[in-house]
C-alpha cells in the first residue's frame, strides 16, 4: 500500500498503526541484511509512536499521515538516535535535537522506523561511498540503487518502508528514485527547511521525498514544507494543498522537451521509454515544444567546482574536537586534526575537500570558483527563458538504468556524469520530480519533470496525470512483491 492508502486504512479502522508498524519492522528484519538499506532501526521507539498515533486516531484527531511509518535518510538529525551521514566521522554521533523535517513529520503523526544508508555526506551517485557499505538495488542485488539517498530508495522500492525522506544536492533524490522505480521529489531551494540537515553544499542542498506515488510525495511535502525561522534560506511563501491540486487536466499544458537531454550518452531504450511518456502527455492534450538550454551541458563541471567548494567549508567543522570521530592519543593539536580527519573521512569526501580547497585558494578562486558562479547564472538564465515559453520541462532523469556495483567506483568522472540531467535544477534552485516510465531489461527508468520556482503544485499535478495513465509506479521488484 502507498502511504496515502495506509493513512486511509488507519483512519477507517481497517488496521492500527501498531499493526502496520510491526509489519514493516518484520519486513525490515527479513530483508535489510540483503539490502543494507537501514543503518539504524528503532523498533521500540517506532512502536511507542505507533501507539500514540492510534490514540490520536481513536480521538478522531488523525490527519492523512497519522500512524503511517517512514524512514529518514541518515543526514537528518534525530534526537537521541545515531545520525551518521554514512560516515565514520559521525559513526558515534547521537544528535541532540530533531531536524525541522523530522519534527514536522512527527507532528503529522508519522512513525519513524529508522535511518537509512547513504553515500558519505551525500557525496555520490551509487551509494557505494558509505562507511556502512554499499546498498543493493531491490530490482537486482548486483546493481546500485543510485545515490546518495540510496538507502531510502531501496527501502521504499523493497516496501520495507512505505515512504522515506531524502536530500538532493545534485540529483540524490531523483537519480535513486529513477533507478529503483520510485517517485522522487526535489522541492524548490528554500521550500523545505535545512535546519538539522547535515550540510554538504549549502546553496544546493534541499530535502524532499522518495515515495511510491505522486500522491504520497504531495502528502509528505505538504507536511514537511514551509517557512522555518531557524533556516535563513527558508522562504516565507504559503504551502498550497498539494493533494487537492492533483487531478488537473493536461489540455493546453506546454511541455518543453530539452534537446540537450537527448544527445550522446543517453542509453537507447531509456530514451525510448522517456519518449513514450512524452507521447502519453501529448495524448492527454499537452503540446510538446522542443527547446534548447545551451549552457546546460556545463552544469556538471560547474557543479563539481561549486559543490566541493561549499563542502570543503562545511566539513571543516569536523575537526575531532567538538563532536564526531577523534583519533587516539594525539601528539598535539595539528596531529589531532590531521589524524581525526584522515581516519574519519572516506576517499570521495577527501577528494571533494581537496578539490574545494583548491578552487577557493588564492590565485585559483577567480579562475574556478568565480567562473563557476558566472556559468551558474547563465544556466539560471537559460531556465528562465525556457519557462517564459513552457510550463514544465521534461527529459530523462538518468542516462542509463542502474549499473553494476563496482562498475564506476574507480572512475570519478564517469560517476559524476550520472548526474548530467539532474544537476541543472539544483544549480538554478528549481523543483524537479522523477516518475517511473518504463523498465529496460527489468530495470526501472525515470521521466524527469522540472518546473519554475515554487511550482511544486503544478509539477505534482502534471506528474500525477502520468500516473493515472500508466502503472509503472505500481510495479514492485519481483523479489519483494
Ligand atoms: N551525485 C552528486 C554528488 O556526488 C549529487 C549528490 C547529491 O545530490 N547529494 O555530489
Amino acid at each position: 500500500m502507498t502511504a496515502a492508502e495506509l493513512g486511509r486504512g488507519l483512519r477507517s479502522g481497517r488496521f492500527s498503526s501498531a499493526e502496520v508498524t510491526r509489519h514493516f519492522l518484520e519486513r525490515i528484519d527479513h530483508s535489510n541484511a540483503r539490502l543494507n538499506a537501514f543503518v539504524t532501526v528503532v523498533p521500540e521507539r517506532a512502536m511507542a509512536s505507533a501507539r500514540r498515533a492510534d490514540a490520536t486516531i481513536a480521538r478522531g484527531e488523525g490527519g492523512p499521515l497519522t500512524g503511517v511509518p517512514l524512514a529518514h535518510k541518515d543526514i537528518f538529525c534525530t534526537d537521541g538516535v545515531l545520525t551518521s551521514c554514512g560516515s565514520r566521522m559521525l559513526s558515534n554521533f547521537v544528535a541532540p535535537y530533531d531536524a525541522t523535517v523530522v519534527e514536522r513529520l512527527a507532528a503529522a503523526g508519522m512513525v519513524m522506523l529508522g535511518k537509512t544508508n547513504m553515500d558519505e555526506f551525500a557525496m555520490g551517485s551509487s551509494n557505494e561511498t558509505s562507511y556502512f557499505g554499499p546498498v543493493r538495488n531491490p530490482w537486482d542485488g548486483t546493481r546500485v540503487p543510485g545515490g546518495s539517498s540510496g538507502g531510502s530508495a531501496a527501502a521504499v522500492a523493497a516496501r520495507i518502508a512505505p515512504v522515506a525522506t531524502g536530500t538532493d544536492t545534485g540529483g540524490s533524490i531523483r537519480q535513486p528514485a529513477a533507478l529503483t522505480g520510485l517517485t522522487g521529489l526535489k522541492p524548490t531551494y528554500g521550500r523545505v527547511s535545512r535546519y538539522g540537515m547535515v550540510a554538504f553544499a549549502s546553496s544546493l542542498d534541499q530535502g524532499g521525498v522518495l515515495a511510491q506515488s505522486v500522491e504520497d510525495a504531495a502528502l509528505v511535502l505538504a507536511a514537511m514544507a514551509g517557512y522555518d525561522a531557524r533556516d535563513s534560506t527558508s522562504v516565507d511563501v504559503p504551502v498550497p494543498d498539494y493533494v487537492a491540486g492533483l487531478g488537473q487536466s493536461m489540455r493546453g499544458l506546454r511541455i518543453g522537451v530539452i534537446r540537450e537531454f537527448f544527445g550522446e550518452g543517453l542509453e537507447e531504450d531509456t530514451g525510448l521509454a522517456v519518449r513514450a511518456a512524452l507521447d502519453g502527455y501529448r495524448a492527454m492534450g499537452a503540446t510538446l515544444v522542443e527547446l534548447s538550454l545551451p549552457n546546460l551541458p556545463l552544469s556538471v563541471p560547474t557543479y563539481y567546482v561549486v559543490a566541493p567548494a561549499e563542502c570543503s567549508s562545511n566539513l571543516s567543522r569536523f575537526d575531532g574536537v567538538r563532536f564526531g570521530h577523534r583519533c587516539r592519543e594525539p601528539r598535539d593539536l595539528t596531529d589531532l586534526y590531521k589524524r581525526s580527519r584522515g581516519e574519519g573521512f572516506g576517499a570521495e569526501v577527501k577528494r571533494r575537500i581537496m578539490t574545494g580547497t583548491y578552487v577557493l585558494s588564492a590565485g585559483y578562486y577567480d579562475a574556478y570558483y568565480l567562473k563557476a558562479q558566472k556559468v551558474r547564472s547563465l544556466i539560471n538564465a537559460d531556465f528562465r527563458r525556457a519557462f517564459a515559453e513552457v510550463d514544465v520541462l521534461m527529459g530523462p532523469t538518468t542516462p542509463t538504468p542502474a549499473f553494476a556495483i563496482g562498475a564506476k567506483v574507480d572512475d570519478p568522472i564517469t560517476m559524476y556524469l550520472n548526474d548530467i540531467y539532474t544537476i541543472g535544477a539544483n544549480l538554478a534552485g528549481l523543483p524537479a520530480i522523477s516518475v517511473p516510465c518504463g523498465l529496460v531489461e527489468g530495470l526501472p527508468v525515470g521521466l524527469q519533470l522540472i518546473g519554475p520556482h515554487f511550482s511544486e503544485d503544478r509539477l505534482l499535478a502534471v506528474a500525477h496525470a502520468w500516473q493515472r495513465e500508466s502503472d509503472w509506479h505500481r510495479r514492485v521488484p519481483p523479489l519483494f512483491a
